[in-house]
């Protein structure tokens, strides 16, 4: 159950109330709320004078079900660019894999730039399933998209591996990125509770839509309410493709949650040859945004070299992309 309790209420009761109900409280605003596991569905009898409004939950996936809050959340990524709520909006969201160097970066930057495109992602430390490849540039890297923030004026977006850099994430990005790898970690997803910065989840691609949300469960009953899911493939028994890209999972999160979502076409596919028919595909289900791999040079990329668009077929296929969303109702931004 979800209570919406009145405003005024002492914090001892707020604390006795916490404690009977096993729940979880948090702060919306001036609102006191208490998450109670889902198998409980009642206010006990004299609790009601404390409970302004309550919803009772099918499953623990609460504060992000479409039963608590019907409209999407719309989430700011920069000063009159948000996405979610009816803005109808559908985010590009590109860069190369990981930063690898000045030069790169710098050439990407300017290259996203040049398209009117807001948001450049890479990653700096990358969970690698090799400890002999490249780990990513780590700080170095952090400093270097933040140099091309400001010299662009772009929103970055870069991914938190463990928590041994964590802050340091939360501190550079303007979106944090949760990997597929680290969606379990409860250490992340708590952390990632305590800023009020958008969090990007992408789905573990062993998971359950059930353990996907409710991964984001975690972030959003800890207090921040910028939570974006990120379908980016689940592994099946195909092999000709890296993943299986689950475009039903995509539905039923449309329908059932609350939250924005991005599709992840890239990693999903793991081959180039298939990404731009794939974006077209992701952005015909309607959805919050895209997130797409491109490289100056993807021959020579340090990680997911197949995967990476270069520049001239990510402009083609971004040329492309405002016709599909203008047939389903949106914009590309
Ligand atoms: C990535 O975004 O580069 C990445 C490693 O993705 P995922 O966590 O989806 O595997
Ligand atoms: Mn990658």
């Amino acid at each position: 159950m979800i209570l919406h309790l009145n405003q005024g209420i002492d914090h001892s009761v707020i604390n006795s109330l916490k404690d009977k109900y096993q729940a979880i409280h948090f702060a919306l605003g001036q609102k006191d709320v208490l998450v109670t596991p889902s198998k409980d569905k009642q206010v006990q009898a004299g609790d009601e004078k404390y409970v302004e409004q309550h919803w009772v939950m099918d499953s623990d996936i609460q504060l992000a079900s479409s039963k608590y809050m019907p409209e999407k959340r719309q989430i700011e990524i920069a000063n009159n660019l948000s996405i979610g709520g009816n803005t109808g909006n559908t985010l590009v969201i590109t860069g190369p894999c990981s930063v690898e160097s000045e030069e790169q970066i710098e050439t990407s930057a300017s290259f996203i730039h040049s398209l009117g495109i807001k948001v450049l992602r890479a990653g700096c430390y990358k969970p690698r399933t090799s400890p002999y490849t490249f780990q990513g540039l780590g700080l170095e890297g952090l400093k270097l998209l933040d140099k091309v923030r400001q010299k662009y004026g772009l929103k970055i977006i870069t991914e938190v591996k463990d928590s041994s850099h964590i802050d340091e994430v939360i501190e550079y990005a303007d979106i944090v990125q949760i990997g597929a790898k680290a969606m379990y970690d409860q250490g992340i997803l708590k952390k990632c509770a305590k800023t009020q910065k958008p969090i990007l989840i992408k789905r573990g691609f062993g998971s359950t839509l059930q353990e996907f949300v409710q991964a984001a469960e975690f972030v959003l009953s800890g207090g921040n309410p910028n939570v974006i899911l990120c379908e980016r493939g689940i592994r099946t028994f195909e092999t000709k493709t890296r993943f299986t890209l689950d475009l039903c999972g995509v539905a039923y999160l449309k329908e059932y949650t609350n939250l924005p979502i991005i599709l992840d076409p890239s990693h999903a596919m793991g081959y180039s040859y298939g990404v731009a028919d794939l974006t077209r595909a992701c952005i015909a289900m309607g959805i919050d945004g895209v997130l797409i791999e491109t490289h100056p040079n993807p021959a020579v990329a340090k990680s997911d070299a197949s995967q990476q668009l270069n520049h001239e077929q990510f402009q083609s296929l971004y040329q492309s992309m405002n016709a599909v969303a203008g047939a389903v109702g949106r914009k590309i931004v």
